[in-house]
């Protein structure tokens, strides 16, 4: 029986290149979507066309009934749950003294409650009991060094990596591992609003002088749950091209 990866917001972006890879590998693959259904049919396409196994899955992370719901057809479909990479996520620039209440809450929502939704699911409904398995939980380099005008970013980031080395520290008695990828700047739509310049600007601060692949976060995330990586837990791995040393 091949092993089983639940990949949240994984239509495009980082989340779509973490799908090939595990596919690539021979897992069957969950593609959590929330609204990029679109992208996430086409992505199911690409890979079944390519003889993977691969399921679409529409769910609001931050909506516990549909998370629920989620992890029991990927338990009814695949009979089994080994991995789970909670990389939805979303991101907001603003003047602290403009973040409103309901900014920071949609945030805490996606980013935290969101990875709390689908981590306690996937554990209660079957990771726990097999005694067995790998959770990565994609947070970035501000949520280690805090960025200006996204205090709302590097809160849901950081605590992120709090719950992954208290959960680590919990889980590490059932054999289970929980590691964090926190990656620097990648080539995805979250980027997509800085001009040229811009852009020029944060490549000239970077030490291997370019921005990231989104293959090169994958790499990481899938490191993480191989074999090899089964004595890593708690940790924090920085895919970041040297911008955060
Ligand atoms: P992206 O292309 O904007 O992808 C974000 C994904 O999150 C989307 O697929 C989106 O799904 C999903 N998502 C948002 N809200 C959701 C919800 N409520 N329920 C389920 N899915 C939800 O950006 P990305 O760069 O690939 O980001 C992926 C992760 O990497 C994020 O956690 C981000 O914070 C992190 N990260 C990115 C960078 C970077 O430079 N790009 C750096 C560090 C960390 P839908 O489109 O289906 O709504």
């Amino acid at each position: 029986m091949s092993n089983t990866v639940i990949v949240t917001g994984a239509a495009k972006g980082i989340g779509a290149s973490i799908a090939r890879e595990f596919a690539k590998a021979g897992y069957n693959v969950c593609i959590n979507y929330n609204t990029s259904k679109k992208q996430a049919q086409d992505l199911q396409k690409e890979l079944q066309k390519l003889g993977y196994s691969c399921m679409i899955y529409q769910a609001d992370v931050a909506n516990r009934k549909q998370v629920d719901e989620m992890i029991d057809e990927v338990l009814k479909r695949y009979k089994s749950i080994d991995v789970l990479v909670n990389n939805a996520g979303i991101c907001e620039y603003k003047l602290f003294n403009d973040i409103t209440n309901l900014d920071l809450q949609k945030m805490l929502d996606v980013s935290v409650i969101g990875t709390f939704n689908v981590t306690q699911s996937a554990l209660k409904k079957y990771m726990i009991n097999k005694k067995d398995g790998s959770i990565i939980n994609i947070s970035s380099i501000w949520g280690i060094t805090g960025a200006s005008m996204e205090v709302n970013y590097s809160i849901s980031k950081s605590a992120i990596i709090g719950m992954s080395k208290a959960l680590a520290k919990e889980l590490g008695p059932s054999n289970i591992t929980v590691n964090v990828v926190a990656p620097g700047m990648i080539n995805t739509d979250m980027n997509a609003k800085f001009t040229k310049e811009e852009l020029q600007e944060i490549e000239d601060s970077i030490p291997l002088c370019r921005i990231g692949n989104t293959d090169e976060v994958a790499g990481v995330v899938k490191f993480l749950a191989s074999k090899e990586a089964r004595y890593i837990t708690g940790q924090v791995i920085s895919p970041n091209g040297g911008m955060v040393i």
